[in-house]
């Protein structure tokens, strides 16, 4: 089982700015990228602060989502940072939110009580 917390988008966010210029400059002066120009990108994500800045942040001065990946809860749809991955890379992880996982324990333990003969 593998864990994805908020510390893991937190981590994704602390490092984009660099993974950008990594990918696109900012040596290059410049590329149409998404809603701006390569430069004017890396230059917002270099302004953020990284310890307070969001993913939607990320996505918005980027043009998309990519750059900071939430893992899916199958269960609720939901893009979330507290989730469980069951499974594995050769049979394909599926990602359980923590709201999920309390839904699915309390149910569990529900039909285990009513499961105990009366005495
Ligand atoms: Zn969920």
């Amino acid at each position: 089982m593998e864990f994805k917390t908020a510390e893991y988008a937190r981590e994704q966010i602390r490092t984009v700015a660099a993974r950008w210029d990594a990918v696109y400059g900012p040596r290059f002066d410049f590329q149409i990228v998404g809603p701006g120009d390569s430069r004017s990108i890396s230059e917002a994500l270099h302004s953020f602060d990284p310890e307070t800045a969001s993913a939607d942040d990320v996505a918005v001065v980027i043009g998309n989502g990519s750059w900071v990946e939430m893992p899916m809860c199958l269960e609720c749809k939901t893009a979330t940072t507290d989730a469980a991955g069951f499974g594995d890379e050769d049979i394909g992880v599926a990602w359980c939110c923590a709201q999920c996982m309390r839904r699915a324990l309390r149910k569990l333990a529900g039909d285990r009580r009513r499961k105990t003969p009366n005495v």
